[in-house]
């Protein structure tokens, strides 16, 4: 989960001096999260230190969580491999691992999302920590903290910081490329059912959805992303999103970049995806249906998207997998 801009206030930490936690703090307005401080300030000598070894990443967390820090660096660990997929880790990232949910709402200033496990921003993520997971599956978490820190990579990479990243990064293309790159299929609708729901939900619009949308319409709000996503990358392959990236890190809105990486408009991609959900129900359904996109929208790539595996499938050697 993310909102550029919105993220959470860095945690501040055992052993820190005053003039560190200042450094800290107007390095923090510096990233445009200085309105966004937490409201409540934790219990700063309570949180301690762990760097994690070859990488510029530093866990913070308190000393009950002591326990699960081996299972949160191996997610680490391993979700940094996916998420490499897209670029590399810039500047340093600190995950802070909240000890409960609330705390976790508390310090990323939302309230009313029971699903919400972590929130990143191009410098950090907050975790709710493991351990207070009511179900932990470890699979859920290495899926959770590839999520997250695509997030990051995608962020650094196309230096997005702040509030920027509101005007420039919609919320379909940051959440379908963390969840798609994740391996998140198991947790979003599959294609025929999510053109079932936004059928249903006339008002709903992919490209778009409302904080209230992604409130209370989770799934769908997700899914359609996963689902955007996964059809953008099997169409068009991961080469042109790194374009779309560096193209933004130069300084373009994300429409610009998006049209002259695409040459269409993110509306009529998205109307050709809807096609092409059609196209997978009607599949399902018994017709005879080809999966795979026309020649016309195949151009550099030879990949396409298996809708009914979900997962991207690969034909050749484009790009990194
Ligand atoms: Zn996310």
């Amino acid at each position: 989960m993310q909102y550029p801009g919105k993220g959470p206030a860095v945690t501040v930490i055992q052993r820190y001096t005053t003039s560190t936690l200042v450094i800290l703090l107007l390095f923090i307005g510096l990233q445009g999260c200085a309105v966004c401080l937490p409201s409540v300030f934790y219990d700063l000598e309570a949180y301690r230190l762990y760097r994690v070894s070859d990488l510029p990443l530093t866990i913070y967390h308190l000393e009950e969580d002591q326990g699960v820090l081996p299972l949160v660096e191996a997610a680490v660990r391993a979700g940094l491999v996916k998420a490499s997929r897209w670029g590399t880790l810039s500047r340093p990232v600190i995950v802070t691992v909240y000890p409960n949910h609330l705390e976790l709402e508390k310090a990323v200033q939302r309230r009313g999302y029971p699903w919400l496990k972590a929130w990143a921003t191009a410098d950090g993520i907050s975790l709710q920590s493991p351990r207070s997971w009511p179900l932990l599956k470890e699979e859920h978490l290495f899926q959770l903290m590839a999520h997250e820190l695509t997030h990051v990579v995608h962020y650094q990479t196309a230096g997005i910081t702040g509030l920027e990243g509101a005007r420039k990064d919609p919320f379909w293309f940051g959440e379908g490329l963390a969840s798609f790159t994740a391996g998140q299929d198991a947790g979003r609708y599959d294609a025929k059912t999510l053109l079932r729901k936004l059928k249903w939900h006339r008002d709903f619009d992919p490209l778009s959805p409302t904080p209230e949308d992604i409130r209370v319409r989770q799934k769908l709000s997700y899914s359609s992303a996963h689902h955007l996503v996964g059809y953008l990358i099997g169409n068009f392959g991961d080469q042109a999103v790194r374009k779309l990236l560096a193209r933004m890190a130069a300084g373009e809105s994300f429409r610009r970049a998006f049209e002259r990486t695409y040459a269409l408009s993110p509306e009529r991609f998205r109307d050709r995806w809807l096609q092409w959900l059609e196209s997978v129900a009607a599949a399902r359904a018994g017709a005879q249906v080809d999966h795979r996109p026309s020649a016309s929208v195949v151009r550099s790539s030879r990949l396409y998207y298996d809708g009914d595996a979900q997962r991207c499938v690969h034909e050749s050697s484009d790009g990194k997998p």
